[in-house]
């Protein structure tokens, strides 16, 4: 499947918006509306499948013919970023946090099915990924590269993932009250928020325990959105800052940070959320989301009648390192 030949625009359309059973907002007389953006692609899941994309594009136009970018041993970015390029014929690098291990764990194994060339270093050196000499010395090593931050958290993720935004409206014509995501970077929340009308705002759960400069990021991410590209002839018309919805971070649901062991009745929640919705959740990301969701309804955040918009991130590969 070649992401180039159609539009994301109209991809994004044709991701079903589903009304589905959930006691937790049932029996507040809210609705709850997943946005099943774990479908749009086998491998390229959810929002990383829309931050990669002007990402992908970006490199080609600049004739790079590699892109390097960051993850841990289960990161559904790398995973995703080693699927498209395999798909486009972009080669890829991706530098991963730690000793390489005996056994890779099955993310890795697959991104180097897809010729993904993995590079591991200590977690010093991770930290300072971004330094003009780690940076230099991975050029000399394999010569020029596309830079693609962390979690694909630029300005043309944030591009990509309004497009969600822009399409819920489109498909949904404001019957709704808000879109909630999960945030780790908060790149997706910040494009979902530029993306839909004014009187829209998304909410994003952060996943992270210590929120830090999430915020700053989300804002920075929210700008991005605007300026370069805006009348730049996109086919459907780029929003100014001023026309776009706001966004709100969402922090006391992360439950212990991230990717750590889940309290018992969570995973009661975890399975009884699966089992009720018939939708599969990722434990890292969309689980928190959820949580967030059905604590807000207990303590009256919304009124009833309201209509929830979840975006279904994806990220189920990530399920393989969750035992
Ligand atoms: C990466 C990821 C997120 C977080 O996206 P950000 O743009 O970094 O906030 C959410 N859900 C899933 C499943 C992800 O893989």
């Amino acid at each position: 499947m070649k992401v180039f030949e159609d539009s994301l625009h109209q991809r994004a359309l044709q991701i079903p918006i589903q009304e589905t059973p959930w006691s937790c907002l049932n029996q507040y007389g809210i609705t709850l509306l997943v946005r099943r953006d774990d479908c749009i692609d086998k491998h390229q899941s959810g929002n990383k499948l829309y931050k990669l994309f002007y990402n992908l594009e970006a490199a080609k136009k600049l004739g790079l013919k590699t892109v390097l970018s960051f993850g841990g041993a289960y990161s559904n970015h790398l995973y995703a970023l080693a699927a498209g390029g395999y798909d486009c014929g972009i080669q890829t690098l991706g530098v991963v946090r730690g000793q390489r291990p005996i056994q890779l764990s099955p993310t890795l194994q697959d991104a180097e099915a897809w010729g993904m060339k993995l590079h591991f270093v200590s977690r010093d050196a991770y930290r300072a990924k971004l330094t003009t000499a780690f940076l230099a010395d991975l050029r000399e090593r394999y010569g020029d590269f596309y830079l693609l931050p962390e979690g694909g958290a630029n300005d043309e993720g944030a591009r990509g993932a309004k497009v969600i935004g822009w399409a819920i409206e489109q498909q949904l014509r404001g019957d709704y009250a808000c879109v909630c995501v999960p945030c780790g970077t908060g790149n997706t929340l910040a494009g979902i928020a530029a993306g839909l009308p004014p009187q829209k705002t998304a909410l994003g759960f952060s996943v992270l325990k210590g929120a830090g400069d999430l915020g700053i990021n989300i804002s920075a991410s929210y700008r991005g959105c605007f300026g370069r590209q805006a009348g730049s002839g996109c086919e459907t018309g780029v929003p100014s800052e001023s026309e776009a919805g706001g966004w709100r971070l969402i922090s006391g649901y992360h439950l212990g940070g991230y990717a750590k062991k889940l309290p018992e009745r969570v995973r009661y929640f975890w399975h009884s959320l699966e089992a009720e919705t018939g939708l599969l959740i990722d434990p890292v990301y969309g689980l928190k989301m959820f949580w967030g969701i059905a604590q807000l309804a207990s303590q009256g955040y919304w009124a009833q009648g309201a209509r929830i918009v979840a975006v279904h991130t994806g990220g189920l590969q990530g399920r393989r390192g969750f035992t």
